[in-house]
């Protein structure tokens, strides 16, 4: 108390000449800096508008208002860059979201995404603690591959070949010998095959990387673009996987719980008042906070895709006919209605489902004795569906080939990835999360476009 300081940031608002709230994004709460209006020219306080840069120097001094234990004092005021309010499209009052996403270049200078922007970089360091503390090495896979780990039709190609006019081979089709690899690439939509080979070698890794997929799904959860964190690990069955799945989900959730609560507490605000908005019977049971702690606090119920099936088809909305997708039999694929139903409805806690049909999951899952089912697993989160996807993957080597054949993929064009299943193959697992799902949840934000700086969705790559 009574020092003098130095402080640069923005300016939220500049009330009565006086009272000025100034930010400069290290935290959700703005200092009040006190200007004796009478000690400086009225040019220079002209100038102190919202979103203008300033440098001030005063004494900490305990404060005279409420709502805050110290203010500053100013002594010398110095306007940095200044912020012409008529034509600065941020005003100190609330900005709906679809506006905001308008003009993501500025959006992350509010409230609300400066505060999903903190917790997101929290979150972020959280799974590199996490991981650490477990002995797993980072791991970083390709970002330009030529394999397509989940089956062609959503990448995105990356290629120097002049788009027109490119060169033809004897059949007439696009000459990729010519192209910069000299084969078609794309860019990747998954890192597990080559993070399955990091894991064949140093035991246990993880990636935490951008991510492409080019599928038409203009929904409040997917983006083109996005970041997985996908580890992998030897000598790990799918109960391990299943285990170090929910140990990490929590652990993401408690170190942003411990870190950010100012900035929760404020989210948690928002979607409050979100929330009042919607009529009585859409409302949320819990607020953010409180869904938070639920989640910490209890077992991820564990349930075969065999048992949700039943649980189902004997379903309520399944016998009133209001899923869109009506569940008939087994070995259909869950469509995100009903993982929400069960969910949400019907256990009321994070699921993991596991022990899906062969047909509806990818080649290298591992096949069970029954011939059916392959150890795979869904973490499905309240509000978000499924967060994690995961397997223990198929380990002998003529089994792996046989499924490879099944579904039409060469298995000369993945030869360096069989050659794990030919020397010292071992039971092994691992899962992917997406990360920016995993920050909706713990922001409460509805839309995956609003926990990312800059969304790419179909149609929109603008900044
Ligand atoms: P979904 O069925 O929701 O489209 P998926 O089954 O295609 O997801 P996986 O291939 O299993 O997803 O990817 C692992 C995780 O990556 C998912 O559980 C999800 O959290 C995340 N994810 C997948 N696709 C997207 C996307 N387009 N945008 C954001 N996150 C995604
Ligand atoms: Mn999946």
């Amino acid at each position: 108390m009574g020092a003098t300081i130095q402080l640069k940031g923005w300016v939220r608002t500049f009330r009565s000449n006086r009272f000025l709230a100034l930010n400069d994004g290290s935290c959700q709460a703005s200092i009040q800096c006190v200007v004796d209006f009478e000690a400086f020219p009225e040019a220079l306080l002209r100038r102190v508008t919202t979103g203008a840069s300033v440098a001030v120097v005063g004494e900490l001094v305990p404060s005279q208002g409420s709502g805050q234990a110290v203010e500053v004092a100013v002594k010398t005021l110095e306007v940095l860059g200044d912020c012409p309010a008529d034509s600065y499209p941020l005003q100190p009052k609330r900005h709906s979201l679809e506006f905001l996403r308008e003009i993501a270049h500025l959006r992350m200078r509010t409230n609300t995404f400066g505060a999903v922007m903190r917790v997101r970089h929290a979150a972020a360091f959280a799974v590199h603690e996490f991981f650490n503390q477990q002995g797993f090495f980072y791991l970083n896979t390709p970002i330009i591959t030529a394999s397509d780990a989940e089956g062609a039709g959503e990448l995105f190609r990356v290629t120097t070949l002049p788009a027109d006019g490119a060169p033809k081979n004897d059949e007439g089709l696009t000459d990729f010998r010519q192209d910069f690899f000299e084969k078609p690439t794309n860019l990747t939509v998954s890192g597990q095959l080559e993070g399955e080979l990091g894991a064949m070698a140093l035991g246990k890794i993880y990636t935490f990387g951008p991510t492409f997929r080019a599928e038409n799904s203009n929904t409040t959860r997917h983006l083109s673009e996005f970041w997985m964190i996908e580890p992998e690990m030897a000598f790990h069955d799918l109960a391990d996987n299943m285990d170090l799945a929910e140990a990490f989900c929590k652990h993401i959730i408690k170190a942003v719980m411990e870190r950010c609560q100012e900035d929760l507490a404020f989210l948690d605000q928002r979607l409050e008042q979100e929330e009042k908005s919607k009529p009585q019977a859409q409302r949320a049971e819990q607020g953010l906070l409180e869904k938070l702690q639920f989640v910490l606090d209890n077992p991820f119920v564990r349930c075969t895709y065999t048992e949700a099936i039943d649980i189902l088809k004997e379903s309520k909305p399944n016998k009133k006919g209001q899923f869109k997708y009506p569940i008939e039999t087994w070995g259909a694929d869950l469509q995100s209605e009903h993982e929400r139903f069960l969910v949400e409805k019907h256990f009321k806690s994070p699921v993991i489902l596991f022990d899906y049909p062969a047909k509806i999951k990818a080649f290298y899952m591992r096949l069970n004795e029954d011939g059916q089912t392959v150890r795979a697993m869904d973490v499905l989160f309240p509000g978000i569906g499924e967060i994690v996807g995961g397997s223990q993957r198929e380990e002998r080597h003529d089994v792996l080939v046989e499924k490879m054949k099944a579904v039409g993929i060469d298995p000369e064009h993945l030869d360096w990835y069989l050659d794990t299943r030919k020397f010292g193959t071992c039971v092994h697992s691992g899962f992917g999360l997406g990360f920016e799902r995993m920050v909706q949840f713990v922001t409460g934000m509805g839309n995956i476009r609003d926990v990312i700086p800059f969304p790419r969705t179909p149609g929109n790559a603008e900044f």
